[in-house]
């Protein structure tokens, strides 16, 4: 079945002699990213070196034997979120490979919305694909070039695949960044003395102590060498309009954006939110954990106080909840437990940032029926996710999404709350600081609310209308 899954975390630093090791620490800080699976790889400045495995950074990357295999002063990390049935190892980035230029790492954080296509074409004509990966696409592409530097290769697949990505590349003397001409997929650029880090998120240079230079530019490539950074923009200049998820629930929450917290972000969202509602009860209660910030926003605004209704078991791996439907939706009641005595004969507000399938929420909503909540008003800091992902965040089956099938009575009646209510898409670009949504050209990605994709899902739509389908394209993120 399809679930959502998160999106990829990925890292990058050069000119450190402890390339690794910071490697798997910002991989660490961006955890929450991907749990599935990661790797690094490292450069000498004579070889390369490449450890990938499945599970968690901190089970696998710790000190002695595994660091050791990997030296170097430069080095880019990867952290994985897939499917079950696509977890395998050989889909584990960094993916690297011999090119006549030399070798070349890449990490890839987001999806492009036409490598099948791309795919099909160069398999036609003689390429031999080792993984089910999108990324492996890029590869590809670049080893094809006839151009004759690396730069140029890259510029020139740059310009054949479409989708969200950024990327960190290691190529022997350089450290490659790259973000799509939208900017649908977040990358940082942060100084740690003399080296300089990339990386998807600021609380990835916060854990190593590197400090913020500033994020890549939409359709900008950094080549970072031993003279510093090179930036070169070969797509035609556009406005960026990165995914309104990574503010909504993919980034920490002590990530900054435009100088920013997440968490702020999330705040203004919550107060939106009750902005936009009316209904007077006793509790306001988050779904933790990412639910708190929106409920902090929406109470203060309120003048009300959060109480922890919910208990979260940190201790709940993802990965022992993933396989099935059914372990999943069990997996609800291992992750949350209601603190009894505080809801009890409660009418109650339940804040979450985002309704996806309605699993969370259903679960939770019959747990505080259960411990004696007389009603429970079920509020999203988000509007209804009614249209799937091609770019990332990977929704890939529209009947999956709750709001795809249901209206908001539907949904009430579904979830068995009280009420229901979602912040609407005005509010939503309301909190982000916008006067409104700007209908000629959004200011962010947020066609899982409006249906209005920047991008043109090429493969989804090949989906739809052909039968001529490869059968092992991965849907990785
Ligand atoms: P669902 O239970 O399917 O309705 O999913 C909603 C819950 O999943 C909310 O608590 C969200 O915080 C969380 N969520 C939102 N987006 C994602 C995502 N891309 N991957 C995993 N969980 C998510």
């Amino acid at each position: 079945m399809a679930r959502l899954k998160e999106e990829c975390g990925v890292f990058g630093i050069f000119n450190s002699k402890d390339a690794a090791a910071l490697t798997a620490l910002g991989l660490h800080a961006l955890q929450h990213r991907g749990q599935e699976a990661c790797g690094i790889v490292t450069f000498d400045g004579l070889n390369y070196y490449a450890e990938r495995r499945l599970g968690l950074v901190g089970d696998n990357f710790t000190k002695g034997k595994i660091l050791e295999k990997l030296p170097g002063n430069s080095a880019i990390g990867h952290n994985r979120y897939s499917t079950s049935g696509n977890n395998l190892i050989k889909n584990v980035q960094p993916f690297f490979a011999e090119l006549h230029t030399g070798g070349i790492g890449i990490a890839h954080n987001g999806n492009l919305s036409n490598a099948r296509h791309i795919r099909r074409e160069l398999v036609k004509t003689g390429s031999i694909f080792q993984t089910t990966s999108d990324t492996e696409t890029i590869v590809q592409l670049i080893a094809r070039s006839k151009r004759s530097n690396i730069i140029d290769k890259l510029i020139e697949s740059l310009f054949k695949i479409q989708g969200g990505y950024a990327l960190t590349i290691l190529v022997e003397n350089k450290l490659i960044g790259v973000r799509d001409p939208f900017g649908i997929r977040p990358l940082v650029i942060g100084k740690l003395n003399k080296s300089y880090v990339l990386a998807s998120e600021t609380c990835a240079l916060d854990i190593i102590g590197a400090k913020f230079v500033r994020s890549v530019e939409n359709g900008e490539i950094v080549v970072i060498t031993n003279n510093g950074i090179e930036s070169i923009k070969p797509f035609p200049k556009m406005k960026e309009r990165p995914c309104i998820f990574e503010y909504i629930y993919f980034s920490r929450p002590d990530s900054i954006i435009k100088n920013i917290s997440v968490y702020e972000h999330r705040k203004m969202l919550g107060a939106e939110l009750a902005k936009e509602s009316t209904i007077e009860t006793d509790l306001i209660i988050p779904v933790p954990d990412s639910g708190v910030p929106a409920s902090i926003g929406y109470a203060e605004k309120i003048k009300k106080n959060v109480e922890l209704g919910i208990i979260r078991n940190h201790y709940v791996g993802r990965t022992f909840i993933e396989p099935t439907q059914q372990i999943r939706s069990f997996g609800v009641k291992l992750k949350h437990n209601i603190n009894k005595s505080l809801v009890k004969n409660k009418s109650l507000i339940l804040i979450d940032d985002s309704l996806v399938r309605g699993t969370t929420s259903v679960k939770i909503v019959k747990m505080l029926y259960e411990s004696g909540a007389k009603e429970v008003h079920l509020k999203i800091a988000s509007p209804p996710i009614k249209y799937p992902d091609y770019y990332g965040v990977d929704t890939p089956d529209q009947n999956e999404l709750l709001a795809s099938k249901l209206d908001i009575e539907g949904m009430r009646k579904f979830i068995s709350a009280t009420t229901l209510q979602f912040l609407s898409v005005e509010g939503l670009y309301k909190s982000m600081g916008c006067e409104k949504r700007n209908s000629s050209y959004p200011q962010f990605t947020d066609h899982c609310f409006t249906g209005e994709y920047p991008v043109e899902p090429v493969d989804a739509k090949e989906k739809y209308f052909s039968n001529d389908q490869p059968s092992l394209i991965s849907k990785k993120n």
